[in-house]
């Protein structure tokens, strides 16, 4: 069998493990959550709060969509004419066309003028947010954030580009086999050392005092039969005046982490509901599932990457001879921008699925739906929420179920337990 035989058979096994493991990992049935509920959890948030979170989720709608919509054309304007591959071949000329400096510079220049054109959409939204008083950093620390993350995706990209254009240079007719294990390897790698190595750069992460919120705490992971070293406190306080925790990292690096607007904003009974849910992810163990099936969907579509790119008037259209030469990376951008917005409804269905199980794990642990509701309202309170979002932006961004989804699945869980 040729490469490309062989290509689609794997192609076709890794599209087949992803439909396994999401029909085995995913919680497809979720937990009740009445729209009748749902209307009358609405009813019941105070009128300004709904107000204030609508208000500044418009404020934040035409930022949003333009810079979406700049962002795709800048990937089809460079990887859909010669536009990118001038720019690659710009970006090696000082160092006599040599291919480590076209696959390197020339990759990072391409993502780079992606990222300044969309750049004053970001200084944008944190403008509303400033004026909205959530945004509590000021322009000084946003740059330095922004410089941080552009110096940290430039080391990555760095590396992905020098290895990725290493293989497609010594395996010219496999390269996709080694790419294929090489992306979803990655992704592993990325999963267990975000925490240790990427999170510090932006956060200082410090474990929770010692106090009865503390024990009370680590007796419900006990409770909960769910071993965590340690609950850390991320110092949010100094950009958000968001509330928030999440869990992350794997096995030896995983923690749950909370951030100190939370403590400061919320009663330790609300913080306890909102751990809760945490350790609901970690029981679940959905960060391995987030992990395994990125790597799966990373190797498909560097597999994909390859079927697509033996296409030739794909190629004339971006002036290059193969999809496999630095040349021809703003196409490959611009093919993974355009399946990365058509998966985004697909990953948030599951994203909100998988959430939606961690409040129910949330509302069984504590048994206090009460405390519960009273955390959502305050959630959405806090970080400006439209608490019933609109229906096209829900299907296509939320990664959460809506506030007043949250508030009816606790209401549902009250009548069933009778509490
Ligand atoms: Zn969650």
């Amino acid at each position: 069998m040729t490469p490309r035989g062989w290509a689609v058979l794997t192609l076709a096994a890794l599209v087949l493990a992803l439909l396994v493991v999401g029909a085995l990992l995913v919680p497809w049935s979720r937990p009740p959550a009445p729209r009748a509920d749902q209307l009358a959890a609405l009813r019941d948030l105070p009128a300004d709060q709904v107000a204030r979170g609508r208000a500044l989720q418009a404020a934040l709608r035409p930022g949003r969509y333009t810079g979406l919509a700049v962002g795709l054309l800048v990937a089809l304007l460079l990887g859909l004419t010669p536009l990118g591959a001038r720019l690659v071949e710009l970006a090696g000329r000082p160092f006599g066309d040599h291919w480590i400096a076209r696959a390197v510079l020339g990759g990072i220049a391409v993502v780079l003028v992606a990222d300044l054109l969309t750049l004053p959409f970001a200084a944008w939204r944190q403008s509303v947010l400033t004026r909205y008083g959530l945004a509590t950093q000021g322009w000084g620390g946003w740059t330095v954030d922004l410089l941080k993350s552009y110096a940290l995706s430039a080391v990555l990209a760095a590396t992905v580009l020098l290895g990725f254009y290493t293989v497609t240079r010594l395996a010219p007719r496999w390269w996709w086999a080694f790419g294929a294990a090489g992306a979803a390897g990655l992704v592993v790698l990325l999963s267990f050392v975000l925490p240790v190595l990427v999170e510090p750069v932006f956060n200082r992460f410090t474990p929770m005092e010692q106090g009865p919120l503390r024990t009370e705490l680590t007796a419900l992971a006990a409770r909960d039969g769910v071993p965590v070293r340690d609950v850390l406190v991320a110092d949010a306080s100094r950009r958000t005046r968001a509330v928030n925790a999440y869990v992350s990292g794997l096995g030896p690096t995983r923690r749950v982490v909370v951030y100190d607007t939370l403590l400061r904003e919320a009663t330790p009974a609300e913080v306890t509901s909102v751990v809760a849910h945490e350790l609901g992810h970690a029981r679940d163990r959905d960060v391995w599932t987030g992990t395994l099936t990125g790597a799966l969907g990373a190797a498909a579509a560097v597999v994909a990457l390859y079927l697509v790119g033996s296409w030739t008037p794909l190629l004339r259209r971006a002036g290059v001879d193969s999809i496999a030469e630095p040349r021809a990376f703003a196409l490959l951008i611009a093919l993974v921008t355009v399946v990365g917005l058509v998966a985004g409804p697909v990953q948030a269905l599951v994203s909100r699925r998988i959430e939606a199980r961690a409040d129910a794990h949330a509302l069984a642990l504590t048994g206090d739906p009460a405390t519960f509701e009273a955390m959502q309202r305050r959630l959405a309170g806090v970080n400006l929420a439209d608490p019933d979002p609109p229906r096209a932006e829900y299907l296509w961004f939320a990664s959460h179920p809506s506030t007043v989804e949250r508030m009816a699945a606790a209401r549902a869980y009250a009548r069933e337990a009778g509490r």
